[in-house]
């Protein structure tokens, strides 16, 4: 079915076509949906990560707070000799690479005790946050600082871990306070893998910056607040969201979570871009191929669509030319046959009568004889053009039934409109004037049989033909250029047409040579 039908086969390799695409399109989709939720999850675990670390290592830091603070409370301790003091006061767990100095401060900003030193080094902290926090409020328990360049050390920013003194009414005494390197988050940070664009930031819960990276030491205790971004991390515990970072314009998808007991916050951003970089590379191979692929499918199918119409055509031709009548371009005798079978079988069944007409050039071998077969051809095209221009209804239908015969088929026609036919070509023939010297009517003529299936039965359309040849037959008998019906006119010689009137001169330019 598919291969008689041209436009189905390009809708159907549309289809097709459009299909692919909607199943490359849909695994693109779910490939792209993948690629963020791996992200996701990286990213999220990351986060996880860090915060347990951070969480962790600041809890050991309070310990050691903690245990200085109950070492102080102890009686007598500013009487032990330094040595055993500063081992009973300052455990080994304060001493990590990144931890600064524990400090124990008096009321007034000076160090009392200090980790790394004896005597202590000479500094005031009194305008420091971690130090007026404590001395302002009593309820402040650990405080974390914002970052601050140590007046100590190698002056790399840290922040601070402080807790507060307090003499046994209750007043001020100092304060416990341990630093600790932004160092440490940034080789924390640098450790982790976040793609060529991601970021992560550690701030404190007021939005100051800590940390960031990519690492930058102007953005250290730059403050967020107002920050779209920032506003989102205090709504909610944790969580994440599409965002793009006020310091680097780059659209990120962030995860957040504040730390554990801690006033501070994390967050793990990947770029989009870094996301979807890897499927961005597949979806363009994938949709290249996909799309060719589909050119090709429409392209072969236009290819094949357009073959076969051309075959189809050729075919119709052909059948056509098997139909048709070289010479005179009527129908043939196999196409008659074929026309004629379904006619009668219309007649049959209907009560319309079927007429035949059976008409044969007079004297056509005299014709041929005296002018030339080539002369008797366009005889017989000029006659095939007469009967064809005679016909008048699209049911009514002409053929060359061999040599110089021919049959017309007149559907729904009585004898009396058959025979009327018969005579109009007969007249038109006649009217042509073509000079034929051997005819008795000095011009080509011809006769006619007509036969009818009005008022009479035939037992098959041969017979009807039968009928119409021994008419013409008659026709022939009765002297030529006539028109005689069977049934009608007497065809065994009792009654003819009307003698024909006597023929016009020949046409000199129509003569044959
Ligand atoms: P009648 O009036 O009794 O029909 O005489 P007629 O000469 O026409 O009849 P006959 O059957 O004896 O001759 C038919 C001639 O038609 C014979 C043949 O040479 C010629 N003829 C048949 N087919 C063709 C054709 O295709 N071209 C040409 N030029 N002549 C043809
Ligand atoms: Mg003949
Ligand atoms: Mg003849």
């Amino acid at each position: 079915m598919l291969t008689r039908r041209p436009g189905l086969i390009v809708a159907f390799s549309g289809a097709l076509a459009a299909s692919v695409l909607a199943i490359c399109v849909s695994v693109l989709l779910q490939m792209r949906h993948d690629a963020l939720q791996h992200a996701q999850d990286s990213a999220t675990n990351l986060l996880l990560l860090v915060e347990r670390d951070t969480a962790r290592n600041l809890e050991i830091y309070d310990l050691s707070l903690k245990a200085v603070i109950a070492g102080l409370n102890e009686p007598g301790v500013d009487k032990l000799p330094p040595r055993i003091r500063q081992m009973m006061l300052f455990d080994g767990s304060a001493m990590a690479s990144h931890l600064g100095s524990l400090l124990v401060i008096d009321a007034k900003g000076n160090p009392v005790y200090d980790s790394r030193a004896v005597p202590p080094r000479q500094i005031n902290v009194a305008d420091r946050d971690y130090f007026q926090v404590q001395r302002d409020s009593p309820g402040a328990g650990l405080y974390v600082s914002r970052p601050f360049i140590p007046h100590l050390s190698d002056k790399s920013p840290s922040i601070a871990l402080s807790r507060r003194l307090s003499n046994p009414d209750g007043s001020f005494a100092g304060i416990v306070v341990g630093t600790l390197r932004l160092e440490y988050f940034r080789s924390l940070f640098d450790g982790m893998n976040l793609g060529p664009h991601g970021s992560m930031a550690l701030m404190l819960a007021d939005g100051t910056m800590l940390m960031r990276r990519p690492y930058d030491p102007r953005i250290i205790g730059r403050s967020l607040l107002n920050t779209a971004n920032y506003t989102r991390f205090t709504q909610a515990p944790s969580g994440s969201f599409f965002g793009t970072a006020a310091i680097d314009g780059v659209e990120r998808w962030y995860a957040f979570t504040h730390v554990a007991r801690f006033p501070l916050i994390y967050d793990v951003a990947l770029s989009t871009d870094d996301i979807y970089a890897n499927w961005r590379r597949r979806a363009w191979v994938f949709g290249i191929i996909v799309g060719v692929l589909d050119v090709l499918i429409i392209w072969f199918a236009l290819l094949f669509a357009q073959q076969l119409r051309r075959r189809m055509a050729v075919e119709a031709e052909l059948r056509m030319l098997a139909r048709t009548d070289g010479l005179t371009s009527l129908s043939n005798r196999r196409a008659l046959d074929e026309i004629g079978a379904r006619e009668w079988r219309l007649a049959q069944r209907g009560p319309q009568p079927l007429s035949v007409l059976l008409i044969d050039v007079d004297h056509f071998k005299g014709f041929n004889d005296l002018y030339g077969h080539a002369a008797g051809d366009e005889a017989l095209m000029a006659v095939a053009r007469c009967i064809r221009n005679t016909l008048r209804r699209p049911a009514d239908h002409a053929a060359r039934y061999g040599g110089e015969e021919f049959v017309v088929l007149l559907p729904a026609t009585g004898v009396a409109g058959a025979r009327a036919v018969a005579e109009r070509m007969r007249e038109a023939v006649q009217a042509l004037g073509m000079r034929h010297v051997a005819s008795t009517h000095q011009v080509l003529t011809v006769s006619a049989g007509v036969a009818s299936t009005e008022g009479r039965s035939f037992a098959d359309l041969r017979a009807l033909i039968a009928a119409a040849d021994a008419a013409l037959y008659a026709a022939k008998a009765e002297g030529r250029n006539r028109t005689m019906a069977s049934g009608v006119d007497d065809c065994h010689g009792a009654e003819g047409t009307p003698a024909p009137s006597p023929a016009p001169a020949p046409k000199s330019d129509v003569s044959p040579t």
